[in-house]
């Protein structure tokens, strides 16, 4: 979302971007995993779910979602008891969000950046297949603690300001468990559970943080549950066997996902969800001789709404449009 919303705004404003992305698709943690080979497939949305703004220029952006048909307003504000606001999700899944909003965009996936540099008047970006990509700027939105490990393995040292700011955000791991379903799951309307003090869990697993109804929420295809494991349990099993994990997570869940429905179960790890600690600024400018920017959702800036948990899609998009405000 940092790397997109950037691009945009400097496109928008007659620059020339260039993206790189090491997924095989855009779109980082706005991600959507197809489960089946069937038609239509099963698919699950295995990031973020689901997002709730908090500030008018981010509902400007997915009010203009929802009219070019890529988002729903999902949740009314009185349509569950744990909810308190609306949510937006993305109608073929979040991930197909993050695609329509690269397009025109000038994008290049399955390129792993792993070294960057200073040459004469700006810098060079390689990547792990070999291709070398030279910029006037250079903005890094991937999550801190990668930026620092890609800024080590260039052997690229920042001032010691520049390294604490990007030393002091931190990431929640979260494992999130897949499951394509038979029959719909018992997940009652609107099709999202949060456990809080007053939802009852009569359940056998209480590691959990969300538990999605990917058919409620409105990804068309046969149905589909994503239960988002809390961070306290997703670092106990982060290193676990992922598919014991899914079976024991869905045995306990049994009451919401009968087990005669389930068809296959698929577990993705996340070392970085949601940020931990965020840093109170929209992007790090670097000390460095040629523009050197680092954004994403670990930056939440001044506003104070954004340092309401979940805030991370809100903070990335911010991040990126205050970087590319920086460049103009
Ligand atoms: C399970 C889960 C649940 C979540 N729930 C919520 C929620 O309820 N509400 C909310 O607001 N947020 C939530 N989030 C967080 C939200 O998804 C993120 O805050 C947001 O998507 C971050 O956007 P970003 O652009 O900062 O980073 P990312 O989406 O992580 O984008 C970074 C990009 O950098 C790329 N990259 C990394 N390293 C390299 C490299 N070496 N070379 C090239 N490319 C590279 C990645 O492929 C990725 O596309 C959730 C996340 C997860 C995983």
């Amino acid at each position: 979302m940092a790397g997109l919303t950037a691009a945009r705004h400097l496109v928008q404003h007659g620059h020339t971007v260039t993206l790189l992305d090491k997924g095989r698709g855009v779109g980082g943690r706005m991600a959507t995993r197809r489960m089946t080979d069937t038609d239509p497939p099963a698919r699950a949305d295995h990031g973020l779910p689901y997002v709730t703004p908090q500030t008018p220029e981010f509902q400007a952006l997915l009010d203009q979602l929802v009219d070019e048909g890529v988002m729903t307003r999902w949740l009314p504000s009185d349509s569950a008891d744990t909810i308190t606001a609306p949510g937006y999700a993305g109608i073929d899944g979040m991930n197909a969000v993050a695609k329509h909003l690269s397009d025109g965009l000038t994008v290049y996936t399955s390129e792993t950046v792993v070294r960057i540099g200073t040459r004469v008047a700006g810098w060079q970006v390689e990547t792990e297949s070999g291709n070398l990509y030279r910029v006037d700027n250079l903005l890094i939105t991937m999550p801190a603690p990668q930026a620092l490990s890609l800024l080590k393995r260039s052997g690229l040292t920042l001032s010691d300001i520049d390294q604490n700011v990007l030393q002091q955000v931190s990431y929640q791991p979260c494992i999130a468990v897949l499951a394509s379903l038979n029959q719909t799951s018992q997940i009652p309307a609107p099709g999202v559970l949060i456990p809080t003090d007053g939802t009852a869990q009569p359940t056998g697993f209480d590691g959990w943080t969300m538990l999605i109804d990917n058919g409620q929420k409105g990804i068309p295809g046969p149905p589909t549950a994503t239960i988002l494991l809390n961070a306290e349990d997703s670092q106990t099993y982060f290193d676990d066997d992922l598919t014991a994990v899914g079976q024991r997570v869905l045995t306990g869940l049994s009451h919401w996902i009968p087990a005669g429905s389930v068809e296959l179960v698929q577990v993705h790890r996340w070392r970085f969800s949601l940020p931990a600690t965020q840093v109170n600024n929209w992007y790090l400018k670097a000390d460095t001789p040629f523009p050197l920017l680092f954004g994403g959702d670990g930056f939440s800036g001044t506003q104070p709404c954004l340092l309401q948990w979940p805030n991370g899609l809100e903070s990335a998009f911010w991040s990126g449009r205050k970087m590319a405000e920086q460049l103009l």
